[in-house]
Order: C-alpha cells, then structure tokens, then sequence
C-alpha cells in the first residue's frame, strides 16, 4: 500500500509558494492559473473567498496536488469550523444531520420493507464480537446489499446512533466529531472488537487516518472490503461463474483518492476479472468528483438541495460521456446520491451497480436491486422534511448526545 499522507495536519502556510496549482487543478473550480493565484492570495492574507467557501466539496483532490505538501483542503476545513462555531448552519441542514431525530437515513429506515428492518434490527445486537463488518450509515439504508453469500459468516453489528462522524469531520464540525468519537470508542470497547471489516472508505478513513490524528485510539485492525473481497477472489474463495461481457465507468469514493492509486486499482482488478471493462471519466482517480452529496459540505450551502443536485448532475454527466453501459461505485452512498440524482437529471439512465451487485452477478446470484425504491423514499424524504426549511432564516446547531451501550 502507497504511504498514506497526513491530509489532517493543518495547512502549512509557510511552505505555500502562492503557485494557485491547488485551485487551478481542483476538479469542483476549476480556476484558470491567474484566478487561481489570485485567489490563493487572498486566501492567505486572511480574506474569504465567498466562490471557495461555498463551492468547495472537501474532496481533497488539491491536498494531491500541492508539490509543497501544505494540505490547502484543511484550510478550507478550519474556515469552515469557524463559520459554523460563529454562525452555526442553515436550519435546512438539520434533515442530513445525523444525529437529528428526524433525519434523510432515519427517513429511510422506517420505511425499509420488513426483512430489512428485521435485519437492521439484528446488527443492533451490543454482545461481544471480536471480528465484525461494520456496515456504516450507508449500508444500513441499504442492507439489502449484505444479503449475498459473499458475505457468508460475516457477523454486522452497527447502528445509526454509531456513525463514524465523517460528515462532521468534512464540515468542519471538529467538536461534533469529538463527541462522537469518544461515543464510538466506548461502543467497539464494549463489543471487544479486535477487526473490523468495512465497506465504507470514508469510514476506513475515519478509523485509521482522521481519528487517530486526533488523539483517539482504537484498538482493532481496519480492512476495507475491496481488498478483502479481492484477496479471497486471488485465494479461489469466491468463483465466478459468468463473465459479464459490459464496461462500466467507476465513481470514486472521495476517500478513494487518500489510499492511493494501489487502492484504486482494487475495485478495477475485481472488475477486469468478472469481464467488466472500466471506461475512464474524464476527471478521474484523484480529480475525480464526488457523487454530488459533498455539494451541500459548505456551512453556506448547509445541504442546499440545488447545491447537491449541481454536483450530482456533474457526475452523472462525466459519466454519461464515457458511453459506459454502466456505472459501478464501491460505496453505497454514492448508490443512492447517483440514483437520487437520476431520478430529476434525464440525460443519464445508466444503470447503478454497487460492486458487490456485479460480483453476485458474476458468481450466479441475483441481486436484489432496490437502489430506485430507495432513491425515491430519499427523494420524498427531502421534499417532505427539508424543502419546507430552505427559506427559513432560524440556524441548527449539532447536538450530539452521550449514549448508553
Ligand atoms: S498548490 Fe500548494 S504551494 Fe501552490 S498555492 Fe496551493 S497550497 Fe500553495
Ligand atoms: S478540497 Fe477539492 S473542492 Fe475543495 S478546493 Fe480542494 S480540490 Fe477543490
């Protein structure tokens, strides 16, 4: 695996030669070269570009880029920290806070058919366990996905109310993570957990990167599921019965780019052994965009649902220009933002496949392919509970409570 780099040391403006490459190569602006010096300029003498503060989406692409090593994208962070210490967010916000009671996952789980809820239900179980996949806010608005045998004597144990915090972590909303933090440490000590599987790179990022930079431990072994799904493919664990003969284009977890290209290589070598080609989009790998959810980060935006469905549409647009037949992600997020985004942006119906989808495909299986009766109870959900905020003046601030295991 390729060094991680710190990307949560602060920026380093000592070293910042004002050479704009962080903003000009930054896949969301897209600065020419002089209004990207310029406004690094600004940056760093202190004013706030109101263009960055809204429209960056905290995808890290200019950390990558920076040949002096002075991570830009945490100073966009640390601003955006203390817009919201200052100001807090746009009550709209509040419907993608996930420790909100009502909230777009909490949504979504009550309207989960029953075997899911009943599955959901199960990974509540606090008992001890020392090897478990963690299956992240994501899956758990999906669970359909872990019912597959290549998941087979997996035992899931995780709940909303332990969220990894990487959204509060992307805003800026650093005392917020805290406290989530030290509720996550008390839970995975009380499991006496020892290794965590997981199939989310934002979390993997939490627990191995970003976490323990900040001071917080823990004390079990982090393996993401694409290296472990690939590793039992190499050992002859899992056997593909049938090439699936299509090319797709991959949307990148924001994270993805973090690990390095060897990471990303992963899901493109599970892909080329079950037939799939991989089409490149023209921003791709570390310039890659986010799904469209990072959109709304800003405190500015505060989940503003134009702001996520620009993003969105811009994915979906790179990807529809590969003339892939398909579109493979390898987080369950990006699933359903793509899907949710589809549902208002007609010119692009490919379909949606989560990686796992494929390879259950490939090893005979029939996935069950909810992803579209999710978006749509996502989609209600928004307009139900957070098109009613979008024009109130009132502010949200995170609370996060102290939780009993
Ligand atoms: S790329 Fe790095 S050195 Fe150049 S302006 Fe950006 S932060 Fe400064
Ligand atoms: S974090 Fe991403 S969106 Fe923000 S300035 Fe850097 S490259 Fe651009």
């Amino acid at each position: 695996m390729e060094q991680l780099r710190s990307f949560t040391s602060p920026f380093d403006i000592s070293r910042c030669k004002e050479c704009g490459e962080c903003l000009h190569q930054c896949p969301v602006l897209q600065m020419t070269p002089d209004e990207a010096i310029s406004e690094r300029k600004k940056l760093n003498s202190g004013s706030v570009s109101a263009k960055i503060m809204k429209r960056c989406t905290t995808c890290f692409a200019c950390n990558l880029v920076c040949p002096q090593g002075c991570n830009p994208a945490q100073q966009i962070i640390d601003l955006w920290h203390n817009a919201y210490r200052s100001k807090g967010l746009p009550l709209r916000a509040r419907y993608f806070d996930p420790n909100h009671s009502t909230n777009f996952r909490t949504y979504v789980v009550d309207r989960l058919p029953y075997d899911e809820r009943a599955m959901i239900e199960k990974w509540k179980d606090t008992s001890e366990c020392a090897e478990i996949l963690y299956p992240g806010c994501n899956i758990i608005t999906a669970p359909y996905l872990t019912q597959t045998s290549l998941l087979e004597g997996l035992e899931i144990r995780g709940s909303l109310d332990v969220c990894c915090g990487e959204t509060y972590y992307r805003m800026g909303l650093i005392d917020e993570m805290y406290k989530v933090a030290e509720r996550l440490e008390r839970y995975f000590k009380k499991l006496g957990v020892r290794k965590m599987i997981i199939p989310c790179t934002a979390g993997r990022n939490m627990f191995t990167n970003v976490l323990p930079s900040f001071g917080v431990k823990f004390d079990f072994e982090v393996v993401h599921i694409l290296p472990w799904l690939w590793e039992r493919m190499e050992k002859g664990k899992i056997v593909i019965k049938e090439k699936l003969n299509m090319t797709v284009t991959v949307q990148e977890s924001c994270y993805g780019k973090i690990f390095g290209n060897e990471y990303m290589d992963i899901p493109r070598k599970i892909l080329n052994r079950i037939g799939v080609q991989v089409v490149e989009e023209k921003l791709s790998r570390s310039h890659a965009l986010c799904c469209g959810i990072a959109g709304g980060f800003s405190i500015k935006s505060g989940y503003h649902p134009v702001d996520i469905a620009h993003e969105t549409f811009r994915s979906l647009g790179l990807a529809k220009q590969t003339g892939a037949d398909a579109i493979a992600v390898y987080c369950a997020g990006c699933l359903q933002m793509l899907t949710v985004g589809q549902i208002l942006y007609p010119f692009n119906r490919m379909p949606v496949y989560h990686i796992l989808e494929l390879l259950q495909m490939a090893i005979g299986e029939k996935p069950a392919r909810l992803n579209k009766k999710r978006a749509q109870t996502l989609f209600t959900g928004v307009l139900k509970n957070q098109v009613p905020l979008l024009f109130s003046l009132s502010r949200h601030r995170v609370d996060v409570k102290k939780l009993d295991f």
